[in-house]
């Protein structure tokens, strides 16, 4: 046994030899620290009684020939998505753990469940889990899961922690999460051992708590078994069978394991740290890297019994309640990555590496000093996984069809699962982020994994940015830009524009691990600084630089070509894009549950026998698909999902790396435009959502007159070798009229000014159209079928129950989402996009709203209605717009100023 005290002196008098560890593999064996014990704390573990290891016994039940679905692995998420599919009605469910239940991650898990997060998603995904460990399980098992609701405390040691935790607050109110915010005073009063001396103040959630990984499973696996579903063990599958059909798709057709094979079209891959060791098994990548993760166990400490759970975030720690002690983790910048996953490795734990544990500890001596003088009963560092963009990887895998991902939890895993679990028994959810030049490149997954890791307690600011794996994908004018200021942002491995800053270049640079295995942190970086000046919840300083309307780029581009390339476009859009060559549409993509997959323009194309980078040669139907640069894989995966589903006889091409698009909106777009294209660019000669292929400064480019900012303006799409010199020829001939470069926080602010929805933000795939205000974009009127048709049908004749709604804030506050709607009196939704708008100089905010009473969401219920919207805990009146409050009626984009 060993004081914590003495950890700090053991770690500092034992400096690792070389500094640079790097992030090669680390050799175990040198660890060296005051206590040698690992065990895990947990009340019961499967692991106990297990004797010698059972796997050469073979399975604990004989295997059986098909299966519907089979799940692998047996931690939280397998037993999770069981438990769902077996609740689902999902008849014939298997689970094939290679060794016992939990023996991989879970079974050292610290399980805390913290029910506030800056995430709606994944605030709606802990509430789920909630529910099913602390009421749904028990009530249908008869069995306690171990759930222990001790209440979970946030400690903020600044001003931007505390705003961040009043967010939380406000977002809480709309999922129905009880919170408090607690005076130093206040803290002192409920957890007496604490140091409150260095507090701005704490976020206290009384239903936070605790769960047990063993008995959770344990009552899923049973919950699952009585419905039907095969839980089989000691059975390590060793390989997925695949077959192609006639039309070139690969799909899953069964599992191999040491003991026979299960004939299945189904898999789901819940295998945890060794997902990527499955994935590889059936040819797909799973990009996650595997890191170790450490909690220490101390003695009994007189009166901490009973309280709640804590998050220091800012030093980095938590205290989870082990009865009558505590357990302290925390994340490091430096923590050690698992280099060669061992499929040996089964209630495995590592020794603790006391140098990178260190400061967890001077965090946590501080927080609860007694800790001083506490010893150490035990160590757990194991395995866990961590994913690029500190998101579970879920959902159907793009390169084969019937292959699921549930995988990838960034140390979230228990109480983010449930909800997984259940999601993933849905169609595809979010599966399909990654473009496969970063799911094939270790360097971008290990830079982001670490990323995501060493950040997983910083505040969540509106306008951060990663400094890992950036310069992945650029277009041709990234250099061009960088010269004159540009402020990159990068989504899904593109840099796109974010703004341009008026005093030069500040590029990217390589990451450099914030310091950390011994690289040089770098120093006088000019985008760390000018990302760090804009961690704010107040205006940012460069809030001004980004109002003007000007050149902004960025849209990725497909064609749909073929045979039945309109069969397949009249079933994919929800707009009719069936229009003569030359026409443009803006539309939606829709699920069969009428949720919104996509929003994007089409632009039917002529035939077509030669091929340019401006269209392909194609037979049949051409269409020119514009989509949001951050979303394309979206688009793309979704699109090939639906063609192979139909069996449409038609060609996606990506286009994206071939060609650049610069957009030139407002007043003088025209002006500027006509001199530099060969066309007439009249209402008459050019109207509104059309397109043509046109020469810019002699080079050919497709002009499409269309606007995401509502402004009059056209976008050119221009072949990669002709983008710089047409930027040239458009800013030279925009100078007397006062163009300037703009990027996507112009195109943020103008686009919620115009009431312009955003995918991901305003538009998700469980949000209608007719929900988010786009029935225009639905050609319900005609007898057309369409993906989704149905359901939007049924939504129609049942009455929404819900609207997104736009709200104008009374007093000048910015606002970022998340903030609570409340409606005369109650809460009745939060805000999904908020920014601030220039020409109407005030916050506007976008939100869903819901009748609590349960009724549907008339026009008139919007309109009736009395609104604050809750930022930090502080209300603000508000007006409800059933139309855009800048232009309602359109003109600018006709030109009528
Ligand atoms: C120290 C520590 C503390 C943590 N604290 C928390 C916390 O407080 N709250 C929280 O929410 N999360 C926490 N986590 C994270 C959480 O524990 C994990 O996210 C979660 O347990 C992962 O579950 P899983 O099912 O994905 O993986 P695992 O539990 O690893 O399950 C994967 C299973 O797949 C099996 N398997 C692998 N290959 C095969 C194969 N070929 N055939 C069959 N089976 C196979 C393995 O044997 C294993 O049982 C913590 C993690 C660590 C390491």
């Amino acid at each position: 046994m060993a004081s914590l005290s003495r950890a700090l002196r053991v770690a500092a008098a034992h400096p690792r030899q070389s500094p640079t560890r790097g992030v090669g593999p680390f050799n175990l064996s040198n660890a060296a620290g005051p206590t040698a014990e690992k065990s895990v704390p947990h009340q019961r573990t499967l692991k106990e009684g297990q004797g010698t290891s059972v796997v050469a016994q073979g399975p604990s039940r004989p295997l059986p020939s098909t299966a519907n679905v089979v799940v692998i692995g047996g931690g939280s998420l397998g037993c999770q998505t069981l438990y769902h599919l077996a609740k689902l009605g999902m008849s014939g469910a298997v689970l094939l753990e290679r060794e016992r239940l939990t023996s991989g991650t879970t079974w050292h898990t610290a399980g805390l469940l913290w029910q506030l997060r800056p995430s709606d998603v994944e605030v709606e995904l802990l509430a789920h889990t909630r529910r099913v460990v602390s009421r749904d399980l028990e009530e249908e098992t008869g069995l306690h899961t171990g759930w222990i609701q001790n209440g979970g405390l946030f400690i903020a040691s600044n001003r931007q922690r505390l705003d961040e935790y009043k967010r939380l607050m406000s977002l809480g109110k709309a999922y129905g999460v009880e919170s408090h915010v607690l005076s130093p005073a206040e803290t002192k009063t409920l957890y007496p051992l604490m140091n409150v001396d260095d507090l701005y103040g704490t976020l206290y959630v009384p239903h936070d708590g605790t769960m047990d990984p063993a008995g959770t499973c344990t009552t899923l696996a049973r919950a699952a078994s009585a419905r039907g579903a095969q839980v089989i063990e000691n059975c390590p599958v060793t390989g997925i069978r695949v077959w192609t059909d006639d039309f070139g798709v690969r799909r899953v057709a069964g599992v191999e394991t040491q003991h026979g094979s299960i004939q299945t079209p189904c898999v789901v891959n819940c295998a945890g740290v060794w997902a990527s060791a499955v994935g590889r098994m059936a040819g797909v990548k799973v990009p996650l890297v595997a890191m170790h993760h450490a909690y220490v166990v101390t003695e009994r400490i007189e009166g901490i019994q009973n309280m709640p759970n804590v998050r220091d975030h800012d030093a980095s720690v938590y205290l989870r309640l082990q009865g009558d002690a505590l357990s302290v983790g925390g994340y490091e910048a430096n923590p050690i990555f698992w280099e060669e996953v061992s499929d040996k490795f089964a209630f495995g734990l590592f020794d603790l590496d006391w140098e990178v544990f260190t400061p967890h500890i001077e965090g946590a001596i501080n927080r609860v000093p007694v800790l001083e003088k506490t010893g150490i009963k035990s160590t757990v560092c194991g395995p866990e996984s961590f994913t690029p963009d500190h998101k579970p990887l879920m959902g159907e895998a793009p390169e084969l069809r019937g292959f699921f991902l549930g995988c990838g939890f960034n140390s979230a895993g228990e109480g983010l699962g449930h909800r997984c679990g259940h999601r993933l028994t849905c169609p595809p959810v979010c599966g399909r982020r990654f473009h496969h030049s970063l799911t094939d490149h270790p360097r971008w997954i290990r830079e982001r994994s670490h990323e995501s890791y060493a950040k997983n307690y910083s505040v969540a600011f509106p306008h951060d940015e990663p400094l890992a794996g950036r310069n992945m994908r650029k277009d041709p004018l990234h250099e061009e830009l960088l010269e004159q200021g540009c402020v990159f942002q990068e989504r899904h491995g593109w840099e796109r524009p974010g703004w341009f800053h008026p005093r030069g270049p500040a590029p990217v640079l390589e990451y450099d691990y914030y310091g950390a295995y011994g690289s040089r942190a770098h120093e006088d970086y000019a985008y760390g600084r000018l990302l760090a000046d804009e961690y704010t919840f107040a205006f940012p300083p460069h809030h001004d630089t980004v109002r003007m309307p000007g050149l902004q780029r960025g849209r990725r581009c497909f064609y749909l070509v073929g045979l039945d390339a309109r069969k397949a476009a009249d079933w994919l859009f929800s707009a009719d894009v069936s229009r003569p060559p030359g026409s443009t549409v803006y539309t939606c993509m829709l699920n069969h549950r009428g949720g919104t997959e996509s929003d994007l323009t089409v632009s039917r194309l002529a035939p077509s026998h030669q091929a340019s980078p401006l269209a392909p040669a194609f037979e049949g139907d051409g269409y020119y698909l514009a989509v949001g640069g951050a979303v394309a894989q979206h688009n793309w995966s979704h699109i090939t999902t639906v063609l192979q589903d139909q069996k449409f006889q038609c060609q996606l091409i990506d286009s994206s790396e071939d060609l650049g698009m610069i957009s030139i909106q407002g007043p003088a777009s025209r002006a500027i435009l006509q001199e530099v294209l060969d066309a007439d660019l009249s209402n008459e000669a050019f109207p509104f959502s059309t397109h043509k292929l046109l020469r810019a400064a002699g080079h050919l480019v497709r002009a499409m007159r269309l606007s995401f900012v509502g402004e009059l303006g056209w976008e050119l799409h221009i072949p990669k070798a002709s983008c710089v010199p047409v930027y040239r020829a458009v800013m030279a001939a925009g100078a007397k009229h006062g163009l300037v470069n703009a990027g996507y926080r112009a195109i943020d602010s103008l686009s919620i000014e115009k009431g312009y929805r955003h995918w991901h933000a305003d538009l998700r795939p469980d949000d209608s159209p007719l929900e988010a205000g786009l029935a225009f974009t639905c050609k319900l009127k005609s007898p057309v079928p369409f993906l989704g048709r149905e359901a939007l049908q049924q939504q129609r004749a049942a009455g929404l129950r819900r609207r997104l709604v736009c709200f104008t804030v009374e007093d000048k506050v910015p606002m970022f989402g998340l903030e609570a709607i409340w409606r005369n009196g109650q809460v009745v939704g939060h805000v999904r996009r908020a920014d601030f708008g220039f020409a109407i100089d005030k916050t506007i905010a976008y939100g869903y709203i819901h009748d609590p009473s349960g009724g549907p969401v008339s026009l008139d219920f919007v309109r009736s209605g009395d609104y604050a919207l809750e930022r930090m805990g502080v209300t603000y009146g508000a007006r409800a717009h059933l139309k855009s409050p800048f232009d309602p009626n359109n003109k600018r984009m006709k030109g009528i100023y």
